[in-house]
This record gives C-alpha cells, sequence and structure tokens, in this order.
C-alpha cells in the first residue's frame, strides 16, 4: 500500500532524529510491500528564520492532505536563541499548539514501557521494577479545565480567580471510543480514571465510558479514582494497560507514568482526531545542547513511527518488527550515551552509537 507521510523534521535534533525513523520506515516498507511518500513541511523555528512565522497556512494545508505526521522536534535555547526574543504567539512551540488545533488533535497517547534491559534506570522498587509494566495513557487533550471560560475579578474586595472544568458527553465519547478501540489492539482493559466522587464532569465522564464499553464487550473497564491512580502507578503499573482520563489529571499522569520508566528519552507519542489521522512524535524537546552532534537518541522518534503504523495506517505486524528490532538492539547491548548504564563493569560490556549508528542497528533488525 502507498501512504503519505508528513515529515516535520523540526529544529535541534529533529532533523537528525526523525532521518533515523526515516531510515526505518523505508526498510520496513521494502520488506512488507509498501511505499512511504515523503512530504517534508515547515514547522518551529526553522520556519520562523524562513517564512517569519512558526507555522504557515501552506504548512497546515499540506499537514492536512498527509495520512499521518511524524515530527523531530521543535525549538531552540530559550536563553540564547533569538526565536524567544518574539511574542509568545510567534516563538517555535506556538506552531506545535497551532497544527493542533487546525487538526483537531484531542487524544494524546503516551505509552510507558519499561524495558527489561533499562530496568536500573527505573526508580520504582526493584520488586516492582522486576516485574515490569506496559502501559498507555490516553489522555483528552482539547477540553476541561485548560480550556474552560476563566476570570480573575474582585469579590468582596479580595482577588479571586474562577476556572471551569467543562466536558460534553460527545467529547468524552469520542475519546473513550479511542481508548477501547486501542484496547483491542493489545490487553483489552480500560482503566477510566476520574474524580467522580467529587465533580460532576467526573461523574458524566464515568456514565458516558460505561455505555462506551457496552459496544466493547471484550474489553474490560475498571474506574479509578485520580489520587488512587497516582499511588498504584507507582506501586504497582503492572495492573494497567489503557488508562483513559481527562487533560488535566492525564497532564500529571502521563509524566508521572513516563518517569518511572526511567528513560523518558525512548517514549514516543501519538495525537489522534477524530479520522485516522495522527501527530506522532518523540516525547522529548529538541536537545539543542547536542544537536548536529550525532550523539541524540533517535529510539523514541523510530517507535513514534511504529505508532504511525499501528494507529494511522493500521499495519500491526509492521509496527511489531519495529518495536521487535528496538528490543533486539537493547538486548545486544546497544546503546547512545544518554541510556548508557552507570555502572562501569555494566558499560564495558555495551557497544557505544550514536544517533545514525542506532537507526542503522534498528534498520539492520527489522
Ligand atoms: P529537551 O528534552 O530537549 O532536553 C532535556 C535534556 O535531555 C537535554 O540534556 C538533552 O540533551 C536530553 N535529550 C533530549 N532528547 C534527547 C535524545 N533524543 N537523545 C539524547 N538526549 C536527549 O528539553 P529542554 O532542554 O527543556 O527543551 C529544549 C527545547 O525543546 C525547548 O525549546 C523546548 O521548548 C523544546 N521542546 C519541544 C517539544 C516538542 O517539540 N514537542 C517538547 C519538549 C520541549
Amino acid at each position: 500500500m502507498n501512504f503519505k507521510v508528513g515529515v516535520i523534521a523540526g529544529d535541534g535534533i529533529g532533523p537528525e532524529i526523525t532521518a533515523q525513523a526515516w531510515k526505518v520506515l523505508s526498510v520496513v516498507g521494502k520488506k512488507f510491500g509498501h511505499s512511504f511518500e515523503r512530504t517534508d513541511i515547515l514547522m518551529g523555528g526553522c520556519s520562523i528564520d524562513a517564512c517569519g512565522v512558526p507555522l504557515t497556512d501552506e504548512a497546515v494545508v499540506s499537514a492536512k492532505a498527509q495520512d499521518a505526521v511524524l515530527m523531530g522536534s521543535i525549538g531552540g535555547d530559550a536563553a540564547t536563541s533569538p526565536w524567544y526574543q518574539l511574542p509568545p504567539e510567534k516563538r517555535p512551540e506556538a506552531g506545535l499548539l497551532g497544527i493542533r488545533k487546525a487538526l483537531g488533535l484531542f487524544a494524546n497517547l503516551r505509552p510507558a514501557y519499561l524495558y527489561p534491559e533499562l530496568k536500573e534506570a527505573c526508580p520504582l522498587r526493584s520488586d516492582t521494577a522486576s516485574q515490569g509494566f506496559d502501559l498507555l495513557i490516553m489522555r483528552e487533550l482539547t477540553g476541561g479545565l485548560y480550556f474552560g471560560a476563566r476570570k480573575t475579578e474582585e469579590v468582596d474586595g479580595l482577588r479571586t480567580a474562577t476556572d471551569t472544568l467543562v466536558y460534553n458527553e460527545e467529547e468524552i465519547r469520542r475519546i473513550a471510543k479511542r481508548a477501547f478501540d486501542i484496547a483491542m489492539k493489545r490487553r483489552k482493559k480500560v482503566c477510566s480514571v476520574d474524580k467522580a466522587n467529587v465533580l460532576d464532569s467526573s461523574r458524566l465522564w464515568r456514565a458516558v465510558t460505561a455505555e462506551v464499553a457496552k459496544d466493547y464487550p471484550e474489553v474490560e473497564l475498571s474506574n479509578m479514582l485520580v489520587d488512587n491512580a497516582a499511588m498504584q502507578l507507582v506501586k504497582d503499573p503492572g495492573q494497567f494497560d489503557v488508562v483513559l482520563t481527562e487533560n488535566m489529571f492525564g497532564d500529571i499522569l502521563s509524566d508521572e507514568a513516563s518517569m518511572i520508566t526511567g528513560s523518558i528519552g525512548m517514549l514516543p507519542s501519538a495525537s489522534l482526531n477524530e479520522s485516522r489521522f495522527g501527530l506522532y512524535e518523540p516525547s522529548g524537546g529538541s536537545a539543542p545542547d547536542i544537536a548536529g552532534k550525532d550523539i541524540a537518541n533517535p529510539l523514541a522518534t523510530i517507535l513514534s513511527a511504529a505508532m504511525m503504523l499501528r494507529y494511522s495506517f493500521d499495519l500491526d505486524q509492521e509496527a511489531d518488527a519495529i518495536e521487535a528490532a528496538v528490543k533486539q538492539v537493547l538486548a545486544d547491548g546497544i546503546r547512545t550515551g544518554d541510556i548508557m548504564p552507570l555502572d562501569e563493569a555494566q558499560k564495558q560490556k555495551m557497544t557505544k552509537v550514536g544517533c545514525t549508528g542506532m537507526g542503522d542497528a534498528v534498520a539492520e533488525r527489522i
């Protein structure tokens, strides 16, 4: 099959890490008989330099014409880059907010997987870490407290601030459906996280999620209060498969889930809209401190490409092939600097590679 892929290489290490992901995609295409047609799209600092704004209308039109978009990262060093002399709406990050809005990306997926080979970096108790975990936080991205009406005013002589947390049933239903669809591709468990003992929005969330669950009899639905979920994530993360939650709870829990893997630089992410379209990117930033040195770790971007195959193109076997190749690379002791063990004896057993070397190592194992 033929798939149109927009590539936002972006700034800093972005071009280096997307080049490695593209190399792996090309090998997957050859092996499984697909072609991936690449269209480069400017966004972020490089777009400011070329066009004066972080995201042009043409870039949005081009992104919308693709089947999916693979992104590196955008932004520079805020202390030294001239991009940060500009007003906030003209800075690189405004491009990312703009494209998310323009593409209607309402579902954010962040897997947190503990690679057995990297478990020394996991900050959890060793008996917990040794059991491993493989979970996915599904966060609603365009509603809730961050998008509700807000104001600061004087009430009875006191400065008073109000934020509103609004969800309608349609917004809940569409993300819940996405979570159940994705659970069907995984271990068929959804844990919906809310604060239904206090919040009306959470009670509606729970009710609508239960309605959606009726269409997915194979998927087991559970509900958990967010305070308990925060504890369970560090106590027993292995119990979770898909964790479905609203915007603010998801913001916090997805960072917690990333941290417990101990290697945030290994984590991919996806943002999806109503159709199968998605924007896929590593969880990390543009790392301007190491840009252009061929030492960045491209694995999160390569794994983002695997997510793109799985969730936008329905190519599960091909996604499995990339994920298996990454696991094999780690099992073979191949490491970029950021995931080298600290222990000197362990380090001696590893083969240190750069960004290109890591891309080659994955491509060879497809
Ligand atoms: P960062 O994630 O870029 O870097 C933090 C540290 O992690 C640095 O020491 C960096 O060298 C290291 N690091 C990050 N990715 C790595 C990789 N793939 N391999 C090896 N080491 C890696 O975070 P920051 O320094 O806070 O931000 C730098 C820029 O990135 C800022 O402009 C920020 O706004 C931007 N940013 C962009 C995105 C995005 O594009 N979605 C996300 C986060 C930050």
